[in-house]
């Protein structure tokens, strides 16, 4: 199967005009790739102008499934028909079902369904002040939550507060007190910041936005048992690196870890509608009364009937096998560009952070002419692309993806 046009390198009228006219009118937040996307099944995606791209990026992980899943669709368009939003003024029958699925998912007793990630995440920092007031005995206004170096949690102005990243933070101060950063994968840092005060350690287990970064083996193990220790909650944001994408249900399964919280977001939405969670036990999650918080479209029907299919097919494990196998095709293929335009890679199932010679020009340069080949990746800083492919994609295209790579750092 051939990608893209014969002219690859020619951007057709179509795209050129659709391009213009989208940052003709809308605020510059962004800077995408040129390439105006009009349909997509399974890992593949084609413009408007008829060419077709391979996903290697999947919605940064919201598409772990692939374009229109079968499975998914079918979930989607059957609540579609019968009722799609009531606010969690009322129950509807599809919550339980939903909350009670990914919940035994996680081994955990309670979930809190919301939108984005960001607002998960922003809901697990609330629950864990509301816990160290609540249970810890915190005194009023003065908890703190740890944070990594590196870290990229979302969007919110108490989120990017606690960033490290110019870009992100700078411009939007004043922003919320209580936050100590420590560097990443430093277990002895983190402890040492540990104060009476503290209720939380929030971490990414593998830092996505931040290049794909794997802390050192131990590293997730150690925060456990200083939380435990020390009377913290270990909150997992696993909104990038769950639900299957490094080969397990969880990031944290590698080191056989169980955080108080999981945040969930991305791939819980099957790449349909906004799905997130906060997932935890009953002396956690329970610290949270009718009036504290809470979403008008969190766990609304349609996210519930798609969210539960999600949940249906990560119980199997089948797609986290598939990713297991897969990325061990990727981490050799990988392995052989290294020193072939390739400074240093790393990856964790189907995700990889990939250094490119900077000789060979910025990872957004990589990246557009890997999209002028027909493949779809993106950078994250400097010269390092990620690669996130659709844990659904064959073997066959993972390997034709990659000899793009190849060839475009050749
Ligand atoms: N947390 C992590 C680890 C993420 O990677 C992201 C998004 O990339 C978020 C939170 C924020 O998710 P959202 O963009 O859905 O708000």
């Amino acid at each position: 199967m051939s990608l893209t046009t014969d002219r690859p390198d020619v951007t057709p009228q179509r795209t050129a005009a659709e391009v213009a006219r989208a940052e003709e009118r809308t605020a510059h937040n962004y800077h995408p790739l040129p390439v105006v996307l009009s349909d997509a099944e399974g890992a593949w995606l084609t413009d408007v102008d008829g060419r077709r791209f391979l996903d290697f990026l999947a919605g940064y992980s919201a598409l772990n499934f692939g374009h229109g899943h079968p499975r998914l669709l079918a979930a989607a368009h059957a609540q579609l028909d019968k009722l799609t939003l009531t606010s969690r003024a009322f129950v509807h029958d599809r919550f339980a079902d939903f909350c009670a699925a990914l919940g035994d998912l996680a081994g955990k007793e309670l979930v809190l369904p919301m939108n984005t990630g960001a607002e998960a995440v922003e809901t697990a920092l609330k629950v864990a002040r509301k816990w160290g007031y609540d249970v810890k005995g915190v005194p009023a206004d003065t908890a703190r939550i740890i944070v990594a170096a590196g870290n990229f949690h979302g969007r919110t102005t108490t989120i990017v507060g606690f960033s490290d990243d110019p870009d992100a933070r700078g411009g939007f101060g004043p922003f919320t007190p209580g936050f100590d950063i420590v560097p990443y994968g430093d277990l002895a840092a983190l402890e040492a910041a540990i104060t009476p005060s503290t209720v939380a350690v929030l971490v990414e287990p593998i830092q996505g936005e931040g290049g794909v970064v794997i802390p050192p083996e131990g590293y997730l193990r150690g925060i456990r048992e200083v939380c435990t220790r020390e009377g913290v909650l270990f909150v997992a944001d696993e909104i990038q690196a769950g639900l299957g994408r490094t080969g397990r249900t969880f990031a944290c399964d590698h080191e056989d870890v169980v955080p108080d919280l999981y945040v969930l977001g991305k791939a819980l939405g099957g790449g349909v509608v906004p799905v997130s969670a906060v997932v935890g036990d009953r002396d956690v999650l329970g610290v949270l009364h009718p009036g504290q918080h809470g979403s008008t479209f969190g766990g609304n029907p349609l996210a519930c009937a798609v969210g539960l299919e999600v949940v249906a097919m990560l119980a199997t494990g089948e797609h986290q096998r598939h990713a297991d196998a897969l990325g061990a095709v990727l981490a050799d293929r990988l392995g052989a560009m290294v020193g072939n335009g390739v400074v240093s890679f790393r990856s964790r199932g189907l995700w990889a952070g990939v250094d490119i010679d900077p000789a060979l020009g910025t990872g957004r340069e990589v990246c557009e002419r890997l999209l002028s080949r027909g493949v779809l990746a993106k950078d994250t800083h400097g010269s390092t692309i990620r690669l996130a492919p659709p844990l659904v994609i064959s073997a066959d295209d993972l390997h034709r993806g990659l000899d793009h790579l190849e060839e475009t750092l050749r």
